[in-house]
Parts: C-alpha cells; structure tokens; sequence
C-alpha cells in the first residue's frame, strides 16, 4: 500500500570517516606531541598532524584571517578536508573568499550548515534572534552544526592564534578539547596578524577583504561592527554584549 507518511527532514551528518582511537588514545598523543613539538614550526605541526590523523583530520576556516591556514595544511595533506561554518549570515566578502580560496588550493571545501535556514529559524523564533537572543542564535547556527560536524574526526585545525584575546594567550599548539573530547591542532599559535598578512602574500593566498577595511575580526555580520585603529581586534564583534566567544572554542 501506498505510505501516506511525509517525508522526515533527513538528519544531517559529518563528512568525517568516524573515530577509532579510544579518548585515552587521543589524551596520550596529546602528551606526546606537546613534547615532540615544542619548538616546531608551523608547517612541522601541520605535517605531524597529516601523518598522525590522515582522513580523520578536519581543518576549520572562518574564511577571515586564516585563510592561511588551510592552504597551509594542504601543502602537506592534499584533499584534506576544510569545514566552513556558513550560518547563513555572513558577509558577501567572506562567501567571496571561500569561492576565491575553493578556486586556489588542494582541499575538500565545504559548507557546515545548520538545520534550520534562516527563514525556517525566523519562521520559529521570530527575525533578528540575534538581537534578542544571541546565546540561541549561536547556539543553533554555529554549536549544533560544529559539533556534529567534528563528531566525525578525531582531531581539527584550527587559526587560533595567541594575540586574539586573552581568553587564547595561553593556546597551545596541540591541545585536548574538552568540548569536543578531540584533538585541537593550531599550528599559528605564535603567529603575529604581520605573519598572517606576509604568508598570504609570498603564496598568493586569498585574504578577506573586510580584514584590511576597519573589520580585524569578522563573523556573522548582524554581530560585527568595524573596529578603529589601536582597539581591540574583537571589540567589534557583539558590540555592547557582554560576549567575547561564539562558544566555538570555550
Ligand atoms: Fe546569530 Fe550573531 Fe551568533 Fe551569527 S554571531 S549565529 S547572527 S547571534
């Protein structure tokens, strides 16, 4: 007989292969990389991030100021694959970039979206939940879709780099991430923005253009301002909230 049942929206899933490595496993490359790695430089992690993971590393790009990052990664892991966080809510220059960089490096691209469009979220919360709640708002457009995605791997890269405030100073180059009970690799820990802006132009990397027109940190933008010269990079993201983190790497 015919199903009169409708359709379920299918649940979507990780482009990650899955983890085999037990937590314990994980905690105890952890150890030992800090030690391996302790003086390395940024392509040394890279390189022993590639060999210790393989298909199960993810590197994460905000399609910002660490556009680097992931062609830095692929010049030792061709095909690796680069998660981007598309919210739905970003600026026309960082989909531009994402376009520029897909066009220009050896890496799997895609797009982590979250459940919701956002005319599906404004249908069910109401507009602008930004405005009115932007824990929520984040909450389903970046925790949910990040979490599910790096579910599938056991390690992620990422451009974290120890000037971006003072939550980061401290940022290791291979750390636990107790969130995500993965592991964290960043290899531009030690970077300066200086470095950031000289590696892009030796290799030719696509750079957000917002980056060098008032907008030092760039997210969603209902939740970035432009910042003037000599304040806090962040200061311009969730202007007058008392909000520094998306949630992303507390
Ligand atoms: Fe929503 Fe703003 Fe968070 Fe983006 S940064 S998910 S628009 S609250």
């Amino acid at each position: 007989s015919m199903s009169t049942q409708t359709q379920a929206t299918p649940t979507p899933v990780s482009h990650g292969p899955g983890r085999k490595r037990s937590v314990a496993e994980l905690k105890a490359l952890v150890e030992q990389a800090n030690i391996a790695l302790a003086d390395a430089t940024a392509e040394q992690i890279a390189t022993w991030a590639d060999e210790t993971f393989g298909k199960s590393l993810v590197v994460a790009c905000s399609m910002a100021g660490d556009t680097v990052l992931p062609h830095l990664v692929s010049q030792h892991a061709p095909g690796v694959d680069v998660l981007f966080l598309n919210t739905g809510y970003h600026f026309a220059e960082t989909i531009g970039t994402r376009d520029a960089l897909i066009d220009s490096i050896n890496a799997n691209i895609f797009d982590v979206t979250p459940v919701q469009t956002v005319a599906e979220q404004d249908a069910e919360y109401g507009e602008k939940l930004y405005e009115r709640n932007p824990t929520l708002c984040c909450q389903l457009r970046k925790v949910e879709p990040i979490n599910r995605e790096l579910a599938g791997y056991e390690a992620w890269v990422t451009g974290i780099r120890r000037e971006d405030n003072a939550n980061r100073a401290h940022a290791g180059v291979v750390e636990w991430d107790e969130t995500h009970q993965m592991v964290k690799v960043n290899p531009l820990a030690a970077w300066s923005f200086d470095d950031v802006l000289e590696y892009a132009s030796i290799h030719q990397v696509p750079i957000n253009l917002l980056l060098t027109a008032g907008y030092p940190s760039i997210g969603c933008e209902p939740c970035t301002q432009p910042v003037a010269e000599g304040e806090d990079p962040r200061s311009g993201r969730w202007a007058g909230i008392a909000k520094t983190e998306c949630g992303l790497h507390l």
